[in-house]
């Protein structure tokens, strides 16, 4: 079993940004997930509770880069040497969106 990121304060156990202070701690016995607001305690709690959290993550890391891969054929380039600094950028952020959303609905309250 592992956890979200059960030790790191700064970071966001859920989607990985940085977090804002929230967390949740099972019975309140430490170490707590921390969150940040967009993920917020109601996720935390769950996460928390969840039995193996490497499958979400690992969910919501192929689903992020399906995406990413649908946007090099949106713009017809497969080639990461042939993309310009701005296609490289919006590669990533497409990765990165997708990641926290997926992450974030697969973590929702029920
Ligand atoms: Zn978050």
């Amino acid at each position: 079993m592992r956890g979200p990121a059960l030790h790191h304060y700064a970071t966001c156990g859920i989607c990985g940004r940085r977090a804002d202070g929230v967390g949740y701690a099972i019975d309140g016995r430490m170490p707590a997930v921390w969150v940040c607001n967009d993920c917020g305690p109601e996720r935390a709690r769950r996460a928390a509770r969840m039995r193996d959290f490497d499958v979400v993550e690992r969910k919501a890391f192929a689903l992020a880069a399906q995406r990413a891969g649908q946007f090099l054929d949106t713009i017809g380039k497969t080639d990461f040497a042939c993309l310009t600094c701005e296609e490289y950028e919006a590669f990533l952020k497409t990765f990165q969106t997708h990641f926290v959303e997926e992450i974030r609905r697969l973590v929702e309250p029920a």
